[in-house]
């Protein structure tokens, strides 16, 4: 079975009482392949930290259908359950939030496998913490501090470790090198892709920008106000965008790309982020759409494959 992950018309809304109803997530279909980086992007507030946490299971879904290898993921056996968890692990984006400031690094990476169970001997446990750190490029002389001791890229190798602890084949970035220094961000990405090959893991990569998720993903999928606006290759994404915000978020990459000839001209987008509780009419996004036009305002796009795997949801192209 190539596709590991298939996600199908998710939504998760937040009902706020008095009829306000917060549409996080309202009906977006992606596959990620066995194996594959799959990056998710999208402006702060476009769901795609929600999609995440409902993928995962912190979240229940409103409707649509999240299957791993096959299965139902609402629909699982107490037993597939406890594996799906094993499976599927989160790195975070601030990985000093994530890590208990009074637990040793051994505590924070022992504490998945004692919970599972897992390593009972405690030489074993403690091999398998030292091994956790070496494959992390950290050392076992890390392994009786405190998360305060070390830098930020540090922490979030220790995240790593952590996630990496129960041997899972998929694992959730969740804004993993945002909060990092620019001169580290590529550290920890060669680190990702160091394990993926070595592990043969497959990732979601959630990003607000897309400057490194075009040398981390095969495919990407840009999200809007809970919608998924564009899906394909990453080299296409780049090479041939069709949607108006994608073309946006990438003139709004800071580095000419000398893989691009013509510089791409800047596309500014007015205004703010519409609310998710009261999103406008038709296309979502439209209130900020340089091309919008009087039917965008009355009928919402479909989603429809343009050319074989690049999927768009735009007037322009129907
Ligand atoms: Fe712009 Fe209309 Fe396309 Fe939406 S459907 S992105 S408003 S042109
Ligand atoms: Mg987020």
């Amino acid at each position: 079975n190539e596709t590991l992950l298939s996600v199908q018309e998710l939504k998760r809304h937040f009902d706020l009482g008095k009829d306000t109803t917060l549409k996080a997530v309202d009906g977006i279909s992606f596959d990620i392949k066995r194996g594959e980086t799959f990056g998710l992007v999208g402006e702060s507030g476009c769901g795609k930290s929600t999609a995440g946490r409902t993928i995962m299971g912190l979240y229940s879904s409103t409707d649509g259908k999240v299957e791993y290898d096959g299965v139902d993921i609402h629909k699982m056996s107490e037993k597939d359950r406890f594996d799906y968890l094993r499976n599927m692990q989160m790195i975070f984006q601030d990985p000093y939030a994530s890590l208990n400031p009074r637990s040793t690094v051994f505590e924070i990476i022992a504490e998945p496998m004692q919970v599972h169970g897992l390593y009972k001997n405690k030489k074993e446990l403690q091999a398998r913490v030292h091994q956790l750190l070496e494959d992390v490029g950290l050392n076992r002389d890390h392994a009786n501090r405190y998360p305060h001791e070390f830098s930020g890229g540090q922490r979030q190798r220790i995240g790593i470790a952590r996630a990496l602890s129960l041997d899972p084949d998929f694992i959730i970035a969740d804004e993993p090198i945002s909060a990092l220094d620019v001169s580290v961000q590529a550290q920890v990405v060669m680190l990702l892709q160091k394990l993926q090959k070595e592990k043969g893991l497959t990732y979601l990569f959630i990003a607000h920008d897309l400057s490194m998720v075009k040398y981390i993903s095969d495919r990407i999928g840009v999200m809007y106000l809970g919608h998924m606006v564009e899906l394909t290759t990453a080299d296409q994404l780049y090479e041939k965008p069709l949607h108006p915000y994608t073309e946006a978020l990438l003139s709004a990459i800071p580095i000419p790309d000398p893989d691009i000839e013509e510089a791409r001209e800047r596309v500014i987008l007015e205004g703010e982020l519409p609310s998710p509780i009261d999103p406008p009419s038709g296309c979502v996004f439209r209130t900020r759409c340089p091309h919008a036009m009087s039917i965008c305002a009355e009928k919402k796009p479909a989603w429809q494959e343009k050319e074989p795997g690049h999927y768009v949801a735009c007037h322009l192209y129907e």
